[in-house]
């Protein structure tokens, strides 16, 4: 065993590379633990995690950095910008591993042959969080797929799974004789470690940048802020239109600095009745204090904070005054941090965003090219993409979609590729022939149809 080893700062992979269980960094750094590309690396944050070695990208070269997804920060429970320390590990053929879905509303069932293939000789560690990245794999499928089919069918997305065991213990690859086993049932408590991260919100490295700053470093380091005597910020505001992904982004925040999450949604809040939308917003505050570390997102905060001036009824001012009432009680080493979402910042009460409230503001535009590039990448990710494919020229022609959009685009693009191997299925038998899904993609044209609607 190698014992040389290197101390790199973790750097967000690119997404498309997103869920492919390998780390890129740089000549130097490698050659410096005795490792060439294709290695397993052994990566050591707060946990331990592995990885394939692969080269820097150019850019990358000559700085002491690594880059890693998403999910591998999870599973090294460390942020981007912290450090690791990396060396050369060594992987042994596995002889069973045990998987489990590590996300919610995901039922997977079948023989685990094509897991076996995807996840064929990557190395992997017991408690890792991996994604499956090439195609086809057996999962339960959308509501509007699962009328026509009536059967299990295959998931055109990518999954999370939970190495939930190996045989032997230590650093392990899947190769011909491992006996894999896919367990159908979703384990809860990996349900936060397996949910969204940065990964999965595209085209804001901008603001996940500032965000992180005004959120996740308070939330991580609190004793950076105490020592220099600063007050971390208590709320922000993000503002934009519907579906730029706001929730998703404060999900993310929440899930990369380990903090617990709460939501309250506007309008259903103030559906209640008399008294009882001040008595739930104090409550979350509650359990969000209790929990701390925690982020409280409130969505559509215009429909329970709206400028007193311009309101009538006695509930919706008490409640505005509740609300201020409750980000003035949150102590600031309380380690609560609330998001507030809206798309008409002008319509929020003023004192809201006075110093010591939401007096931090993120504006969250519709995306660019580039940013629709990069959403397009996250939600085709895993899908069998047909050689045509071309998220650039479709990132082009999508001009004015939010994410909302592109996410709704390459759900109904899979659901044309599964119209078109409909006449092929017998819709009596219970599963779909391996050759049918052997042969399912996902076309420029199913695009082009779904572009349509
Ligand atoms: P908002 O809160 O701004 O209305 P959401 O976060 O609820 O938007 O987004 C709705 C859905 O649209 C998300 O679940 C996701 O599938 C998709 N989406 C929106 N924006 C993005 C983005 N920037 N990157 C990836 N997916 C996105």
């Amino acid at each position: 065993m190698d014992e040389r080893t290197v101390r790199l700062q973790v750097a967000a992979a690119r997404q498309e590379e997103s869920g492919q269980g390998i780390a890129r960094m740089s000549r130097a750094a490698l050659s410096a633990i005795g490792a060439l590309e294709g290695d397993v690396l052994e990566i050591t944050g707060k946990s331990v995690t592995v990885a394939q070695a692969v080269l820097a990208y150019p850019e990358d070269e000559g700085l002491e950095v690594i880059r890693l997804d998403g999910l591998q920060r999870v599973n090294a429970e460390v942020g981007s910008g912290d450090h690791v320390t990396v060396r050369k590990g060594e992987s042994r053929p596995a002889q069973r591993v045990v998987f489990a879905p590590a996300q919610r509303e995901m039922r997977l069932q079948g023989p685990p042959v094509a897991l076996k293939r995807n996840f064929s000789g990557r190395p992997m560690v017991q408690g890792d969080l991996v994604a499956t990245t090439g195609q086809q794999q057996v999962a339960d499928i959308p509501p509007q797929l699962r009328r026509m089919f009536n059967a299990p069918a295959y998931a055109l997305t990518q999954i999370r799974l939970n190495v939930v065991s190996t045989t032997p213990r230590g650093i392990v690859h899947i190769d011909e004789n491992t006996e894999v086993e896919l367990r159908e049932v979703f384990e809860e408590a990996e349900a936060r470690r397996g949910d969204i991260n940065y990964d999965d919100v595209g085209g804001m490295g901008d603001t996940i940048r500032q965000l992180r700053e005004m959120v996740e470093l308070p939330l991580r380091y609190p004793e950076l802020f105490t020592r220099l005597g600063v007050a971390p910020p208590k709320g922000v505001l993000l503002h934009g239109p519907p579906g730029t992904g706001k929730t998703r982004l404060a999900q993310a925040v929440a899930n990369e600095s380990e903090a617990n999450f709460f939501s309250i949604n506007g309008p259903e809040i103030m559906g209640s009745g008399y008294g009882d939308s001040e008595k739930a917003l104090r409550e979350v505050f509650d359990e969000a204090t209790k929990a701390a570390p925690a982020i409280i997102f409130i969505d559509e905060i215009d429909s329970i904070a709206p400028k007193r001036s311009q309101v009538h009824g006695e509930a919706e001012k008490r409640l505005v005054a509740q609300l201020l009432t409750l980000m003035d009680g949150l102590n600031s080493r309380a380690h609560v941090v609330v998001i507030a979402a809206t798309n008409r910042p002008e319509a929020i009460d003023e004192a809201l965003r006075r110093p010591g409230r939401f007096d931090r503001e993120i504006v969250i535009g519709v995306p660019d090219e580039s940013g629709r590039r990069e959403i397009l990448a996250i939600h085709t990710r895993g899908m069998p993409l047909g050689d045509k494919v071309d998220l650039k020229e479709l990132a082009r022609t999508t001009h004015g979609f939010v994410g909302a959009d592109i996410a709704a685009l390459a759900r109904e693009a899979a659901i044309e590729a599964v119209r078109r191997i409909m006449p092929q299925i017998d819709l009596e038998a219970r599963t779909i022939p391996p050759e049918v899904l052997e042969n399912l993609s996902v076309t420029r044209e199913d695009f082009i149809e779904a572009l349509k609607r």
